[in-house]
């Protein structure tokens, strides 16, 4: 009677431990955004269950790296990748992402770039299979049926808009889950897009509101303008930039502008990378 005790309490140990490993290993339901401590450039990794959205690969392979330790290790499908635009400290990393990840669709704001780094770039999109769409406003990306990045931006039918400059031309996304119950409960990513940008899009009357602000441009002085601050009324910004950049990132009038505004700034350079989960009534840094 006592070994069969015995057994039984075995047996229910072992159970026990198998399922906490499958509970490490397997990952949540959570919809949460990464933005990746990859030095002085962007890369967020959007993630819900085995779903994933990346967004830019930063300057160099850090940020694949940084997807070997945060996606399950079984999981070697990235169903989206979206480059903001074709600046190297956006998209450098992302030509080893094609290389040693299934990416299924390859989304751009639509400008193109003469680097033989953006070269390469494009011969690693082809070699994966992936199928390259450019993303306008009013287009949706889903992140399997947890939520869904709505894109805002690039507009290039707007008159009088002068695109000279990539950054203006940034993917602008803005990232909820399907089950919100609040306008702000999502995360507005910003890429590098300008205040003229920022101008455009308040005028436009769409839902801005988001308790996060991934803020665009490395946290620029031209960028976070007050009139944004307002449209958006975030509660935390993360700020994506290198320690010691060469561009004065973030400048120190963008860090006040967010304080004055009662927003607590977050930085890659000084909080490595940054979580943001995005709940049905709220959005927040983990
Ligand atoms: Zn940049």
């Amino acid at each position: 009677m006592k070994r069969n005790i015995v057994l039984v309490l075995r047996v229910l140990l072992v159970l026990a431990a198998l399922g906490l490993a499958v509970k490490l290993v397997w990952p949540d339901r959570r919809l949460v955004a990464t933005v990746f401590d990859v030095g002085q450039g962007d890369s967020i990794l959007v993630q819900c269950g085995t779903r994933q959205m990346l967004v830019d690969g930063g300057p160099d392979a850090t940020a694949l790296a940084r997807l070997g330790t945060a996606m399950p290790f079984f999981d070697r499908t990235i169903e989206s990748v979206v480059l903001t635009h074709p600046h190297a400290d956006h998209y450098v990393g992302l030509i080893g992402v094609f290389a040693h990840y299934k990416v299924l669709h390859f989304y751009t704001s639509g400008s193109v770039a003469d680097a033989p780094e953006y070269r390469a770039l494009l011969d690693a999109v082809r070699l994966s299979g992936a199928r390259t769409l450019v993303v306008r406003p009013g287009d949706r990306i889903d992140i399997g049926d947890c939520g869904h990045a709505d894109a805002y931006w690039p507009d290039l039918s707007r008159a009088n808009f002068t695109f000279k400059d990539p950054n203006a031309e940034s993917v602008v996304l803005r990232l909820s889950r399907n089950d919100a119950v609040s306008p702000q409960a999502a995360i507005m990513m910003m890429g590098d897009a300008t205040a003229e940008v920022e101008r455009a899009l308040v005028a436009e009357k769409i839902p801005l509101q988001a308790d996060v602000l991934k803020v665009g441009h490395h946290g620029s002085r031209t960028s976070t303008t007050p009139e944004f601050l307002d449209a958006v009324h975030p509660k935390e910004a993360v700020i994506s930039v290198g320690k010691k950049n060469a561009f004065g990132h973030p400048a120190p009038a963008t860090l006040l502008r967010l304080s004055a505004s009662g927003v607590k700034a977050y930085r890659t350079d000084q909080d490595g990378s940054v979580r943001v989960v995005i709940a049905m009534d709220r959005a927040y840094v983990e």
